[in-house]
């Protein structure tokens, strides 16, 4: 794809959005911006646009903006149905995203990870153990690190481990990896999607450009994934924590099996008390890792190693502390109900839930049996505490707390020794926090602050 002297506009200056600005200039093509955000909010990141030539449009789009460009780059935070895309595509202008724009000028293979959820954890796992398989290895996507900062450093050699949403894969065309995952489909981003067969449908678009000589990988367990199986042209292989299968990983006897066919022997990877995350579906996580690295080269014995040595990425059931016998973890990640689900399926009992934040069209009774089970309180902050107070009542004792700060008093109170205290909100953050980070953040502060009560001391 030629860009010089291409008008490119990028809808969207978040970090993908400037990234792809800078690179399409970088590559010749008269690049304008547009974002609905004030200048004054795009401060920080309007300077480096202007001296790289590059034009800014703020405080909102402009119609003739778009209907000026050979190509549109959209941004994964920007719905497609914005009026002003609907509109350039039906004047016949090309729109893709980062992550296609990226994929066509990046070299060497791609291994993509999808999911709902898992993506950041399983992504970050098969790139260590590619880099350990000495394999030449970019990591990016969704994770934080743009395709297209990838793209310099790619040789046809490389692989680049790539984190993909939903969203992302929304606008792809000739995205092709090599080896594609998808962990598994649960409900999510209903609000955006609209219902849950168009975002499965849009999770599928990672196998869209795949042919028989790539490789599909698939959770054995997801109901859903069967039908994904249905309509790959590729390779599919499978993994399960249930039951062996007929290639791919699974666990059988407290062990990690692979097999690259039906009449190959299986290969003994590793004990499942070898990996040191914790819960079932981080299990589910390694084995997908096992079955992708596996297929992309590397021997079973390095990915034993380099999965011993991982260690949880920040926010996702991430063990705090153990104050006076009570273990803290934070799981502001888990943002939908399934994440909290496995969430509090890690833990045998004695569990006290910090959840709420920013409704997401969420069904919450869906947690009812295993809160049953495992938990002992639930204490609610933020706008969809009504919501879930309202479809939990009787299920388990509630505590209405409205900020983190509350909650994590409540908790710090009642939580006794052998017990645990768990954040994982089955919400976004985006009414009291910036970003779930920023959420975590604040819970491990408020958990440091506990460390010196004098009441907890008194317990
Ligand atoms: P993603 O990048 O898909 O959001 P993460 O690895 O960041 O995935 O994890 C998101 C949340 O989901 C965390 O709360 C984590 O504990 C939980 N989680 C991780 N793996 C899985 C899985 N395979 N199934 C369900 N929940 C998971």
């Amino acid at each position: 794809m030629e860009l010089k002297g291409k008008k490119v506009l990028v809808v969207g200056l978040g970090k993908s959005g400037l990234a792809a600005a800078l690179f399409l200039r970088h590559r010749g093509a008269q690049v304008t911006v547009s974002d609905i955000r004030s200048a004054e909010a795009l401060a920080k990141d309007i300077p480096a646009l202007l001296d790289a030539g590059i034009m800014v449009e703020a405080g909102g789009h402009g119609l003739l903006t778009f209907r000026r460009q050979d190509l549109i780059v959209v941004s994964p935070g920007v719905p497609l149905d914005t009026p002003e895309l609907v509109q350039a595509k039906s004047f016949g202008r090309s729109v893709i995203g980062e992550l296609e724009l990226a994929a066509r000028f990046l070299k060497g293979k791609i291994l993509a990870v999808t999911g709902s959820n898992g993506k950041t954890t399983t992504t970050s796992l098969l790139g260590e153990i590619l880099e350990q398989a000495g394999l030449p290895t970019l990591v990016g996507g969704n994770i934080g690190v743009p395709v297209v900062a990838l793209i310099e450093e790619s040789t046809d050699q490389t692989w680049s481990v790539l984190e993909v949403s939903s969203f992302q894969l929304e606008s792809t065309e000739q995205f092709h990896p090599t080896i594609a995952v998808i962990l598994n489909i649960t409900p999510d981003h209903l609000d955006r999607h609209g219902s849950f067969e168009n975002y499965a449908l849009a999770k599928e678009r990672i196998f869209a450009a795949q042919n028989d000589q790539d490789f599909v990988v698939l959770n054995a367990d997801n109901v859903r994934a069967a039908e994904s199986a249905s309509r790959s042209k590729a390779n599919v292989y499978w993994f399960s924590f249930e039951h062996p299968v007929e290639q791919g990983a699974w666990v059988e006897d407290g062990f990690v099996l692979y097999r690259s066919g039906k009449d190959a022997t299986p290969e003994t990877v590793m004990p499942l008390k070898g990996i040191p995350l914790k819960g079932e579906h981080n299990v589910e996580n390694v084995l997908a890792a096992v079955c992708a690295a596996r297929l992309a080269g590397a021997q079973a014995e390095t990915i034993r190693k380099a999965i011993e040595n991982f260690k949880a990425v920040e926010h996702r059931l991430e063990y705090v502390a153990t104050i006076n016998g009570v273990e803290i973890y934070n799981d502001s990640k888990a943002t939908n109900v399934d994440a909290t689900a496995k969430a509090i399926a890690s833990f045998a009992s004695g569990v006290h839930l910090i959840m709420g934040g920013k409704d997401k069209n969420s069904d919450y009774t869906q947690l009812t049996q295993l809160l049953r089970g495992h938990v002992k309180a639930v204490y609610t902050i933020g706008s969809a505490a009504a919501k879930i107070e309202s479809q939990l009542r009787g299920v388990v004792s509630i505590h209405s707390c409205e900020t983190l700060a509350k909650a994590v008093n409540a908790a710090a109170m009642a939580a006794r020794p052998g017990e645990v205290v768990l954040l994982a909100p089955a919400c976004s953050s985006f009414d009291q926090f910036e970003s779930y980070e920023h959420r975590g953040r604040v819970f491990k502060e408020l958990v440091n602050e506990w460390r010196g009560w004098k009441v907890w001391q008194n317990v």
